[in-house]
């Protein structure tokens, strides 16, 4: 077995168990395995392990390795979990099914306007700077009830969930219970929070997706 391959089987455990001690059944986790960095060598085999949902920040890189293992391998779903520039939503359209990362409400009038233009209608998340970081992306806490009403009432997105990223050197646990009481209010069903280092503690405090790419593929270079 290749060390991807492991990886990927103790993550899974991982989630499991964490989903367990949550009273929670592990089928309501879901994995997105972040394949950003990595090429389609290391990914293949993650693919033929049975795994069918990834992560991608830039569209660019996506669009140059993700087309090609789609066609090899059915089933694929890929989230967009970076920030979208505007002159990139037609092809994020084209190649993603999940959109974690609405961050603004230019970026959501343009997602809304090509949609209409093209019909095609990934899933939508808001993302949400719990840490209210100058340095990344997302609304600030106070206002994403508003940023919920003005993408699903105004622009009519289809909006199922929330994503967040902690503050890389603070506890995340309040950080993932803001998410998790942002997505409850506003009637959302998917929180996608947690990455290689917390997301058993995400899981417990609610997530329905956790994106963990290091502990599977190895550290990026
Ligand atoms: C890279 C990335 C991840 C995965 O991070 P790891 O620590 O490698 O698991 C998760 N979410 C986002 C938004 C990322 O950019």
């Amino acid at each position: 077995m290749s060390e991807v391959v492991a990886n990927l089987a103790a993550v899974r455990h991982a989630i499991a168990t964490a989903a367990r001690q949550a009273g929670r059944d592990a089928a309501s986790v879901s994995l997105v395995a972040v394949s950003k960095t990595h090429d389609a060598p290391d990914i293949v085999p993650v693919l033929e392990a049975g795994q069918r949902c990834f992560g991608e920040n830039r569209v660019q890189e996506a669009k140059a390795k993700w087309p090609a293992l789609k066609d090899r391998f059915a089933g694929v779903e890929l989230h967009l979990i970076g920030p979208l520039q505007t002159n990139k939503v037609r092809d994020a359209l084209a190649l993603f099914d999940v959109i974690e990362s609405i961050d603004r409400p230019k970026l959501a009038r343009a997602v809304a306007d090509e949609m209409g233009r093209s019909g095609l209608r990934p899933a939508c998340c808001i993302q949400v700077n719990t840490g209210r970081e100058a340095q990344k992306a997302g609304v600030d806490p106070d206002q994403a009830d508003r940023f919920v009403a003005l993408c699903r009432d105004e622009f009519g997105l289809p909006l199922v969930g929330v994503m967040g990223i902690p503050p890389a050197d603070l506890d995340p646990e309040p950080h993932f219970r803001l998410l998790a009481d942002i997505a409850a209010r506003n009637g959302l069903a998917m929180i996608s929070m947690g990455m290689s280092g917390d997301y058993p503690a995400a899981i417990r405090l609610g997530a329905t997706h956790v994106r963990v790419g290091s502990a599977i593929f190895g550290a990026r270079s």
